[in-house]
């Protein structure tokens, strides 16, 4: 029997240094951040008349609690499914702090049509005082505006000067050209409302328009579902996006939007998805955009 030693047996043998540990483990190190792994603050999530049957409350909740989601600003068509969230007791023994919002619709025909149907003003002002289980409603939304011209339709004005007079954040799925347009509509020209962009824009303003809206209205923030151009190769954040949430750490939120079934099968995905980018970023940064800024923007301990 031959016992010298081989070429091939003396790499294995390197391979299984200490050495070769070391130097492996700092490569994947430098190749990859470890995820974020604090709370969670879903900022932009519907619980829908359709997806009730499939996904009762113990099913959503069992998805958020899993995924580390503390608190949700919750909305649905229509609004039953928030107030059930809100008022359940499954919902306090998850762990799950519901932030209410009045959601425009009562069904689909309502898309197309709120900012101008006087009927939605006054179903709002009637969910605005019933208020819920977990106390009043904070915010009104998610809405869209397919036209951003309707931003300045009677109902669509009336809403926004009546969202700065009471304090109610408007969560909005529009584009740049309607954000001017809402925030024009409020009696502090934008200064004074708390205008959560829902994807920050799904139409993929560039980031130079973001920046100047942001810089513009003090209190806009960003919601980060949908938006193109946000992260690059393997779910890893794109240069210039990673510039922008470093300039506005303040001003950004995550959310699942929930708004068909399929978003509540992949919820764990999801948020595995903001986990992996959000550890590429500082550790006050994530913590930030993943928690600190919704639970600053509501009270929420
Ligand atoms: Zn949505």
């Amino acid at each position: 029997m031959n016992r010298r030693p081989s070429l091939g047996r003396w790499l294995v043998a390197l391979a299984r240094s200490p050495w070769a540990l070391a130097a492996g483990w700092v490569f994947a190190s430098a190749a990859q951040a470890a995820d974020y792994t604090g709370p969670l603050f879903d900022a932009h999530l519907h619980y829908n008349d359709e997806a009730q049957s499939p996904h009762p409350l113990p099913d959503v909740l069992a998805r958020m609690q899993r995924n580390g989601v503390h608190a949700i600003v919750a909305n649905s068509r229509p609004n039953d499914g928030t107030l059930a969230l809100a008022s359940s007791p499954l919902t306090r023994e998850a762990g799950v702090t519901v932030v209410p919002f009045v959601r425009l619709y009562r069904n689909r025909a309502d898309y197309d049509n709120w900012f101008r149907d006087e009927s939605i003003y006054q179903m709002v002002q009637a969910e605005l005082s019933r208020g819920t289980a977990a106390g009043p409603f904070r915010g009104l939304g998610e809405f869209h505006l397919y036209d951003s011209n309707n931003a300045d339709g009677p109902v669509a004005r009336k809403l926004m000067a009546l969202a700065e007079e009471k304090q109610l954040a408007v969560l909005a799925h529009v584009d740049d050209a309607a954000i001017e347009l809402l925030m024009a509509n409020t009696p502090s020209k934008g200064q004074k409302v708390r205008l959560i962009w829902a994807h920050t824009g799904i139409g993929g303003a560039p980031v130079e328009r973001v920046d100047q809206l942001l810089a513009r209205y003090p209190l806009l923030m960003g919601e980060l579902s949908y938006r193109p151009g946000l992260t690059c190769e393997d779910g890893k954040l794109c240069p210039a996006w990673r510039a922008l949430l470093l300039k506005y750490p303040g001003r950004f939120m995550i959310g699942s939007d929930t708004w068909v079934n399929q978003r509540w099968l992949y919820y764990d995905e999801l948020m595995k998805g903001y986990r992996a980018w959000l550890g590429e970023l500082p550790a006050d940064v994530a913590r930030g955009i993943a928690w600190d800024n919704g639970a600053s923007l509501f009270g929420v301990k």
